[in-house]
Formats: C-alpha cells, structure tokens, sequence
C-alpha cells in the first residue's frame, strides 16, 4: 500500500500511465477485478458518506463533483458532460480524480479518470446484469457506439460470459468504429441499422447515448419479457432514454436513489415509485430477479462510491510499478508552521 513519502510526494497516474497499467495487466482482467472491487464495496455500502453529486448545469454540458469517504480514505471525481463536445473533436466525458487519507488529509494518489470512468462503469454494469441478467445471457444489445461502447461489450463479456454484441448507433461511422474495435475480441460482433434491429435476439440491452434531452431510445412495445436493459446514458436532469411505459413494466434497481431520483430515468416516475436499492440485492437484503419473464431495469447514473472503488483499485496495482510519477503537490516546509520561511528560502 502507498504512503506519502518523507518528503509528500503525491503517486500521479497520467493518461499514458493509466493506458501502460490496463496493457499490464490485460483489460478483460481490470473489468474482473475491478468488478469485484466494486462489489466488496457495495457490501460495505452503509459505512459509507453518501451524498448526490454536486452538478453545475449550464445550456450545453454540466460539470459534478463525486466525492464519498468510508472513513479511512476520501475520494473524490471531477467529471463532466457535454454531449456536443464530440462535434469540436472533444470528449463528450473527461475526469480525473483524487483519494485522500482520512486521518491527515493528506492525498496518496492523483489519477486521471477519462479511460478509468468508461472502465468502472462497464465494471459496474456487468457486476449489476451478473446479479440481474436472465441466466445465460449470451447476446447484448449496444445503442449508442460513442466512447462507452466498447467498455461495456469487454465488461459484460469478461464478467457475464456475453459471446454476441448486437450495434447500432443513429451515426453509422459510429458503429463502424466500434466493429473494428471489437475485431480481434472474440465478441461476435453484429452492425445493425435500427434500435428494434439490435434488440433482435438480445437478453440484455445497453442504452449509452448522449443527448442533452428526453430521448426516446426504446419504446415499450420493443422491450420483451425476461429482458435486463442496462441504462448508462441518461444521468442528467432532463436526459433519458427510456419511454416511461418501459419503466412502469419493470422491477428497477438504482445505485443511490437520492441521486437517481434527480438524474435517472426515474425522474419520469412519481418520486415515490419504488425501486430497489443495487448493494441491498448483492447482500441478499433485496430480492434481484425472481422470475423469468421479469424485466429488470439498472437505471444507472454513475456513483461516487464506483469512483473511489477505482481509484483504490488503482493505487494497489501501482504499487510497485512505474506506472505513476510523484508529483510535488503538497507543500512540505521543515516546520510545519514555517510556510513563508520556506517561501522566503526559495528566493535564495
Ligand atoms: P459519446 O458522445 O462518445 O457517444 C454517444 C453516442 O450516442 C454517439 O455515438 C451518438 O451518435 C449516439 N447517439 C445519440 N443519440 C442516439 C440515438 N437516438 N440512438 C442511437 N445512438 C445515439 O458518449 P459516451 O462517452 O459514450 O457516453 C454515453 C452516455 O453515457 C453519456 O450520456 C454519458 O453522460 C453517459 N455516462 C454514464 C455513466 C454512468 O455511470 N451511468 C458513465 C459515463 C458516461
């Protein structure tokens, strides 16, 4: 485990680096692991702070902060959303993020969050179908082919045994994109033309799409029993991608419902429709899927506890490692209360 150094240097995982660990260790392997970090801290969920993110909307995008601590440690995400970012050759996410001790404050890893935001939400939506999916799920649905897409094919792959990925994206060079990534994956990878052309055949289906608006991505009549959709692309106030009538047909499982209220597709419900809370069914708290013909909907919006799962995933497999650098972040005078004296040294 790291430790600040004598001299308070902070571990910083960069893009390059983080590119270097996930090769390292092989990607099938993170979205294993990281599942399972995930969900032993799922379990633990009561020992943790809890609070709905902190979002900044403004016309085009919004801006959160994502911070939980389970008293030992602090973490915390920056990460935004601007869906037309991609139309300026930008991301339409980008994060980074930051776990601190919580007995002196002091930070022990630094680490961008752009690629480790696309793996933990595919980590996280393969440890929900692993809990929710029907038993044998082998073909999955993917609408919306954007920077997610692949992420979530490999999770469910790796961790739910998924052998055929059905695309389909309103941007076909999209989709195209995405086949060629998954050439060499093993996935049986089919490029379709429509939303009710991808679901044909499915068991699980992913909706990732980005639109700052309430879209209509599926509709109920497309939605057949005994399905497990996986919902990551509405996560905003007045962004979702599910016809109300889907989630009035279908048990609903959310990470914290406080903030899924808020930004889920739920938000189309009375706020007092029931859902049942995610870690509740991995303790056995909660009952998941109890019948085949169920429908079974995580309305995910991405959660503060998945970030800290990540980071702390992280900062074991750097250790030991050169994927970091230590970065002068804190200031560190030889007296404590001497912070001008150490300014005023460095003049010499
Ligand atoms: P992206 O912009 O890279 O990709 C989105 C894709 O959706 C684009 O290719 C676009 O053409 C496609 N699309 C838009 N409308 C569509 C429609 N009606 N039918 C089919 N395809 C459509 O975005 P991304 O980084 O892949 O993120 C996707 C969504 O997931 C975003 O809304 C993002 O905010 C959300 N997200 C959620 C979580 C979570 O934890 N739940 C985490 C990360 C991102």
């Amino acid at each position: 485990m790291l430790t600040p150094s004598a001299k308070a240097l902070v571990p910083f995982v960069s893009v390059e680096q983080m590119m270097g660990l996930v090769h390292h260790i092989g990607l099938p392997r993170v979205l294993q692991e990281l599942a399972a970090c995930i969900e032993e801290d799922f379990r633990r969920w009561p020992h943790f702070d809890k609070t709905p993110r902190v979002a900044s909307h403004s016309d085009v995008g919004v801006i959160e902060l994502m911070p939980t601590s389970d008293g030992v440690h602090y973490g915390f995400k920056y990460v935004n959303g601007h869906p037309g970012n991609m139309r300026a050759g930008l991301q339409t996410v980008t994060a980074f993020g930051m776990l601190a001790r919580v007995d002196n404050g002091y930070p022990v890893l630094l680490s961008e969050m752009t690629l480790l935001t696309a793996i933990r939400t595919a980590a996280t939506s393969a440890m929900a179908a692993r809990h929710l999916a029907p038993k044998g799920a082998r073909t999955m649905a993917m609408i919306g082919n954007g920077a997610q897409s692949e992420f979530q094919c490999l999770a469910m792959q790796a961790v739910c045994g998924i052998s055929h990925v059905r695309l389909y994206d309103i941007d076909p060079a999209a989709t195209a994109k995405a086949v060629r990534n998954l050439a060499s994956s093993g996935l049986h990878v089919t490029a379709c033309t429509s939303a009710q052309d991808a679901i044909e055949g499915a068991q699980i289906i992913t909706t990732s799409t980005a639109d700052k608006q309430y879209a209509t991505i599926l509709t109920d009549n497309m939605v057949g029993a005994g399905m497990h959709i996986n919902a990551i692309g509405g996560d905003c106030p007045g962004k979702t991608e599910l016809h109300p009538d889907i989630l009035r047909r279908s048990s609903i499982f959310v990470e914290y419902p406080e903030q899924t209220r808020i930004e889920g597709e739920i938000q189309q419900l009375d706020p007092d429709h029931p859902v049942t809370e995610l870690w509740q069914v991995i303790t056995g708290a909660a009952a998941g899927r109890t019948d085949a013909r169920q429908i079974t909907l995580f309305d995910s919006v991405g959660f503060a506890i998945e970030d800290f799962s990540a980071l702390r995933y992280v900062r074991d497999r750097i250790d030991g490692t050169t994927f970091f650098q230590p970065l002068d972040l804190l200031a560190d005078p030889d007296d404590p209360r001497d912070l001008f004296g150490m300014l005023a040294r460095a003049a010499l």
